[in-house]
């Protein structure tokens, strides 16, 4: 035994060596992905190896030794985004960690098998290196820290000057690189999250009273006693690209097509955010992508549609999040009624598969009194990945590249196969909630909507290059589909601003349209309101150029260019 542990002993120097190879390998990797920027690659570079220099220098010290083993198991989740996603960790990211259920990640994982491995390599690595120089006396020479520490500096100082950024922004150039580098980007990140958080609960009791002024219903009078429901679909992940209803060759939505002379097409429509924590409060509250924060101070369309005497519905697939004052709860909790799937007794779950969301609706009619006004949120799992856990057997529909469009090597055409089978699942259950309410013969309208687009491959060969939330903005992550059923009745009583829509759905819009445009669709008015965002607006117009906000959770615009897969047949 005391052998063992002499020799355990001895293998205490692998501590430093794991925390000067945990922080020089995110820079590393960050310079192989930009091959092209030296400048950036060395400041990179210079900051880790200075990082890893101050850390050695204080290593002897037990206590500042232990938290920087532990502090590194965060290595685990940057070298995840950056191999899988490319880039380092940002506010986003963190926000999207708790609305990820436990199943979705580990779906996650399995979908990125090789850096798994990997990942669970380091993870025995970090722990050993913790294990073992807990109590071992080490002290790495200070003369190599200092020298350390002034070849960080040479490469800093080097970097600077090569770098083809004007003399007098290269203080935003190194602060911008300094802000990227590992852990800094964690930790700058954390802060992030945690003044929104605190700027929520700031905000709380200003949310808890907030009403949006003078709402009524128009024409009141008229429509005293008219039954009408209002149904507002919310799909995940579902990119416009894959819809054969948008004139993707692979006949991916044959139900919605049956119909399609019933249902208004917007073929360009962008989310605001490529994720679903960052693009959901930007479509269902008044903020936009350079106004974001007010959708904590601010309640959401579903309040709105409450107040106006709808009686209101937020019924939700997605597990509901990890933590408790999140913005997408703050959302369905301005409903009257609220159920996430993890209300449901197992039994009714259905496996998880949207289906469900279809029983509760009928119970959600049911209880609707004929002459009732409602709006019910449905909340989808969609195309979320792990894409074949969203579909059931009978919708193993595309196997093998049956019908596929593009030829590509035999894992990423088996994902693009679950994908698709996962949006002819989508096909059915938007059919299925449509079908609903036109049986219910009253003034009715649906809008189905994707709260953000997913990347399938789409450019070059990388086996990782699927998923959304990705540092750089890719135009499959923000194309959406989006689309109307409005009943007939609804049709009749409104036919100008039915006129209008239709006018308006070969024009460029974004989510951030959403809102106003569910108010119209309510027939419903408040004081302040900007009514030529509204898509039934004769007032609207397209955007010069779309806003989305990344993952840092900054405003970036992108070029409103028409895609040609959106080309309708
Ligand atoms: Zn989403």
């Amino acid at each position: 035994m005391k052998s063992v542990l002499r020799f355990l002993a001895r293998q205490a120097y692998i501590g430093p060596l794991f925390v000067a190879a945990a922080l020089l390998a995110p820079s590393v990797i960050a310079s192989r992905d930009e091959p092209s920027s030296i400048s950036r690659a060395l400041f990179m570079l210079g900051i880790s190896v200075g990082f890893a220099s101050v850390a050695l220098a204080f290593y002897h010290r037990p206590w500042v030794r232990r938290l920087l083993h532990l502090g590194l198991f965060c290595i685990l989740l940057e070298l995840f985004y950056r191999f899988a996603y490319g880039g380092s960790v940002s506010p986003g990211l963190l926000l999207s960690i708790p609305e990820t259920s436990g199943s979705e990640t580990l779906e996650l994982l399995a979908g990125h098998p090789i850096l798994t491995t990997s990942l669970s390599v380091v993870m025995l690595l970090a722990a050993l290196a913790l294990i073992l120089t807990w109590n071992a006396p080490i002290r790495v020479s200070p003369r190599r820290c200092m020298y350390g520490g002034v070849l960080a500096l040479s490469m800093m100082i080097v970097s600077v000057s090569l770098s083809p950024a004007p003399a007098g922004k290269r203080g935003s150039f190194a602060a911008a690189e300094f802000k990227a580098t590992f852990p800094v980007d964690i930790a700058a990140a954390l802060s992030a999250v945690a003044g929104d958080w605190f700027d929520s609960r700031l905000q709380a009791s200003r949310r808890a009273a907030f009403t949006f002024p003078n709402v009524h219903l128009k024409d009141a009078a008229a429509r005293d006693g008219d039954g009408e429901i209002y149904v507002v679909m919310i799909g995940e992940t579902s990119r416009r690209s894959n819809w054969s209803l948008f004139g993707y060759p692979r006949d991916t939505t044959p139900r919605l097509e049956e119909i399609s002379q019933q249902l208004i097409l917007f073929d360009h429509v962008t989310s605001n955010a490529t994720n679903t924590v960052l693009s959901l409060p930007l479509a269902m509250t008044r903020a936009a992508p350079d106004s974001h924060a007010i959708s904590r101070s601010q309640k959401s369309i579903v309040a709105l549609l409450k107040q106006a005497g709808f009686e209101t519905f937020w019924i939700s697939n997605q597990e509901p999040s990890l933590v408790k004052s999140n913005p997408i709860s703050e959302i369905a909790f301005d409903a009257d009624h609220v159920s996430f799937s993890a209300d449901m007794p197992p039994g009714a779950r259905q496996g998880g598969l949207d289906s469900n969301l279809l029983s509760r609706m009928d119970d959600a009619l049911a209880g609707i009194p004929k002459n009732g006004k409602a709006v019910i949120f449905l909340h989808m799992e969609g195309s979320h990945f792990g894409y074949k856990d969203r579909y059931p057997q009978s919708f193993e529909h595309f196997q093998n590249g049956l019908d596929a469009p593009r030829i590509l090597p035999p894992r990423q055409q088996q994902l693009v196969d679950e994908y698709d089978n996962s949006v002819s699942y989508t096909d059915f259950v938007v059919r299925g909630a449509i079908d609903r309410l036109a049986a219910r013969q009253i003034k009715s309208g649906l809008i189905y909507f994707s709260d953000h687009g997913e990347r399938l491959f789409d450019n070059g060969l990388a086996d990782s290059d699927f998923g959304h939330g990705f540092p750089t903005i890719s135009r499959e992550e923000i194309e959406i589909p989006f689309f109307f059923w409005l009943s007939g009745s609804f049709q009749s009583a409104n036919p100008g601003i039915v006129k209008a829509l239709k006018s308006n759905a070969q024009s460029t819009a974004q989510l951030h349209n959403l809102f106003e445009t569910l108010v119209d669709l309510a027939g419903v008015d408040y004081d302040d309101r900007s009514a030529n965002l509204s898509l039934f607006s004769t007032q609207f117009k397209s955007p010069a150029q779309l806003d989305v906000l990344n993952m840092q959770q900054v405003r970036v615009s992108l070029a409103v260019t028409p895609n040609a897969v959106a080309a309708r047949n």
